[in-house]
């Protein structure tokens, strides 16, 4: 695709904002219906896409990961939008309260905003945004995957279909068309990917001093305390790692283990790898999405290995794409401690003390989100208090995503800003400041000449 049709349908997105710049909430409501009828109505062509894209997707689980959850997202956003849209009134502090004054916070749509998507859940991230994007009252252009092309073609077509011109758009095609595409002069871009290209986007973005969210990945850690039942966080971390073949920016990367527990949950995840293989069958797998990304996790396993790792293969769900593959305590300069896995691959590293747990997290940027196993509310607090992350989770993982209600991103390293539900709509909106005068004239107060009057409530004003 060239610059010039960019830039066009950009200008369509932007000349139909012009023309609803306060699109009604009926408006709205129609348009998250619109994105719910361009998931139900096509389920199996969006399943079939996805699974041509990654090599093998179960249907099954792609309907559950990409459709549900984000006809999940819009149905909240269905129930809420006349409560979100709502101004809210600002109690004025008594000095203009007496005069009469009113405030409020009212949200504005921002205008046309730009959604980045990634190929690991390629249908969920472009689509997650856009409901937010569209319940806030703006435009939005997607830029998907180019590592899932027929599931970007079928958006680009589905889209075409739900949506006119001037309400949604998609611009498909590789890196080139992405780097022109974060150029556009939106009025916000959204991005869900890695952190180095969330780098070049920064750069762009600041020439048109566009606002950003970025979702990035990093290293999620898991804390295993004294007090976890190691089937319980097994069978969690299992599941963590099989489903979407661990392609997931919320996976478990690397667990903090005590030594001495070390053996007892390799036995316990052994049992939680073969119970989920014989009751599903092979038919539920995902493949790694392409040949780079099993090699980059080939390598990753192969250095750590030769770098001190023990590594254990576990057969399993997984087997006929990549077995789930565990890397005990490599030495320190070894890539797979510091660069995110985005796998079925599991590094464990014997640490077992809270502190020195809460140490280890803290020497690297904050991550996505921090999963701890264990029964002590004290311990959580302190992990809580003592670390920073997007995301704080107790004996599970990844089931955050769940709720709409929260909202979902990073900080530092692994992103800014937050979305989904009404974290989304505000993230989207401008919150304008609204104020009303009231009957007394403020402004003649504080205008030349002061009196004694004027100097005597100038002080008190201090005190109230
Ligand atoms: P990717 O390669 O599909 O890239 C993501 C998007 O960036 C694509 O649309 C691509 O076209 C675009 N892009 C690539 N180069 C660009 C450039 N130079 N300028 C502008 N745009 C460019 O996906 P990826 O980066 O491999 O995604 C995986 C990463 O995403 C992981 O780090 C993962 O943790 C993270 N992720 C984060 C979340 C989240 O919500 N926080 C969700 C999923 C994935």
């Amino acid at each position: 695709m060239s610059g010039t049709n960019l830039e066009s349908q950009f200008n369509a997105l932007r000349v139909g904002y012009q023309l609803e710049r306060f699109p009604s909430l009926a408006n709205r409501l129609d348009r998250l219906r619109r994105v719910k009828a361009m998931l139900s109505e096509h389920e199996a062509a969006w399943c079939e896409a996805l699974s041509r894209d990654f090599g093998y997707r179960s249907a099954d689980q792609s309907s559950f990961a990409d459709i549900t959850t984000t006809i999940k997202a819009a149905n909240h956003a269905l129930k809420n939008l006349k409560f979100w849209m709502k101004a809210e009134r600002r109690t004025p502090d008594l000095s203009l309260r007496m005069s009469g004054a009113k405030t409020y916070v009212e949200s504005f749509p921002k205008g046309v905003v730009g959604i980045v998507s990634p190929w690991n859940f390629p249908i969920n991230l472009a689509l997650s945004p856009l409901i937010s994007v569209l319940a806030a009252g703006n435009r939005a252009f997607i830029k998907p995957s180019e590592i899932t092309p027929a599931t970007s073609a079928l958006l680009q077509k589905l889209i075409a279909q739900y949506f006119a011109d001037d309400e949604v758009s998609v611009a498909c095609g590789d890196v080139d068309v992405a780097q022109a595409f974060v150029k556009l002069p939106f009025d916000h871009v959204i991005y869900t990917g890695g952190e180095t290209v969330a780098k070049y986007i920064m750069r762009d973005a600041a020439e048109n001093l566009v606002p950003l969210t970025l979702e990035l990945g990093g290293k999620s850690p898991v804390i295993v305390s004294s007090s976890a039942d190691l089937k319980l966080t097994a069978k969690r971390i299992a599941f963590g790692k099989y489903f979407n073949a661990g392609q997931i920016c919320i996976a478990p990367d690397y667990l903090l283990i005590a030594k001495e527990r070390l053996d007892a949950f390799l036995i316990e995840l052994k049992t939680a790898v073969e119970n989920a293989d014989s009751s599903q069958g092979s038919a539920d797998s995902v493949s790694i999405v392409n040949d780079r990304h099993r090699q980059r996790l080939e390598n990753l396993v192969a250095e750590g290995e030769s770098k001190n790792g023990k590594v254990v293969r576990f057969a399993g769900l997984n087997q006929s794409c990549y077995q789930l593959t565990v890397v005990i305590d490599p030495s320190n300069d070894a890539a797979i401690n510091t660069g995110e896995i985005f796998g079925p691959v599991l590094l464990i590293k014997t640490i077992g003390d809270l502190s020195g747990q809460i140490s280890y997290i803290n020497q690297s940027s904050h991550p996505l989100v921090i999963y701890y196993f264990g029964s002590s509310e004290a311990e959580f607090r302190r992990v809580a208090c003592e670390t920073s992350s997007g995301g704080l989770v107790k004996n599970d993982v990844i089931f955050q995503y769940a709720n709409d209600d929260l909202p979902f991103g990073g900080v530092g390293g692994s992103g800014m800003g937050k979305y989904r539900g009404e974290y989304g709509f505000k993230e989207f909106s401008n919150s304008r400041a609204i104020y009303k005068s009231g009957f007394m004239d403020v402004s003649g107060f504080v205008t030349p000449p002061y009196s004694d009057v004027f100097r005597m409530v100038n002080k008190l004003m201090r005190k109230i």
